[in-house]
């Protein structure tokens, strides 16, 4: 059984509304997964205040409630104990302790994991992912099209790299497909959405939904008819409500689509199921 992540910063549900551009106009292969495939799932995980990034994707990949060890919603980077608690247990050591060939999609503009681990700041994902370094995909590896720029189409690093290409959102599509193939568990972070969300600039966010839709769209394709789980999922709300510049306490979506999709959809009740069903599942 293969499985393909997709964790999609900052995307809540919420009604429609003007301010809300995750809409079937928009993002429609994102609201057909939504509708079809998804539920939506808790994120405020029994703590007051809006729901942030480093205590919410500590939960979705420890299934441990982290707001709740901490005590409130932490935002950013994980601080000492935060990043503790993520090195001790996580979803990449614990499908590697099940014999799993796991890897994290998204390139690094580095050479070596080494150099990854001198960085004073580290996301939850890179904290995660250096645990089990072989999971790092690295510069090189993007240069190879084997690892996806967390832009989907490398504009960011055009000036920086001229020897790697930029690409459309459906190459990156089928590049993350190759790796997904390839391995048992594949994961790809998208951040973009979340600091659209931020921007409250509503066309901003709508062309970021675009982008990721006609990926999304094509990756769906070939996840389908290779009979592969897809699963998405986000750490709590923010793009779906552009009026307002923070996160929101809006659901989540929580996507399965493939293989076990209905009994990962019937598990899945907040951020703290998340790695819990992936590991029943595997
Ligand atoms: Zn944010």
């Amino acid at each position: 059984m293969k499985v393909a992540f997709l964790f999609i910063d900052g995307v809540g549900i919420r009604e429609p509304a003007p301010d809300n551009p995750v809409n079937p106009e928009v993002c429609p292969a994102l609201c057909r997964l939504i509708q079809r495939h998804g539920v939506p799932i808790d994120a405020n995980l029994g703590v007051d205040g809006v729901p942030q990034s480093a205590t919410g994707q500590a939960t979705m990949f420890t299934g441990r409630n982290a707001s709740q060890f901490m005590g409130r919603h932490c935002e950013g980077f994980p601080g000492p104990s935060l990043r503790d608690l993520i090195g001790r247990e996580n979803l990449f050591l614990m499908l590697k302790a099940r014999g799993k060939k796991v890897k994290f999609a998204d390139a690094y503009l580095i050479e070596s994991a080494d150099e990854l681990e001198a960085r004073r700041f580290k996301s939850v994902t890179t904290v995660m992912a250096l645990t089990a370094p072989e999971t790092v995909s690295t510069v090189s590896d993007l240069a190879d099209d084997g690892a996806v720029l967390q832009d989907l189409t490398r504009e960011t690093i055009r000036d920086r790299y001229p020897d790697i290409p930029p690409i459309d959102p459906e190459d990156a599509a089928r590049h993350l497909f190759d790796i997904v193939r390839a391995h048992d568990f594949t994961l790809f972070e998208y951040f973009q959405t979340d600091v659209a969300g931020h921007s409250m600039d509503y066309e901003r966010a709508c062309s970021v939904l675009r982008e990721y839709d006609a990926f999304l769209a094509t990756l769906i394709r070939f996840t389908e008819a290779a009979g592969i789980t897809l699963l998405m999922t986000s750490d709590h709300g923010n793009i779906e409500a552009m009026n307002e510049r923070g996160h929101t306490r809006n659901p989540v979506p929580f996507i399965a689509f493939g293989p076990g999709e209905q009994e990962l959809r019937a598990r899945v009740k907040s951020l703290t199921d998340v790695t819990p069903a992936i590991l029943s599942l595997i």
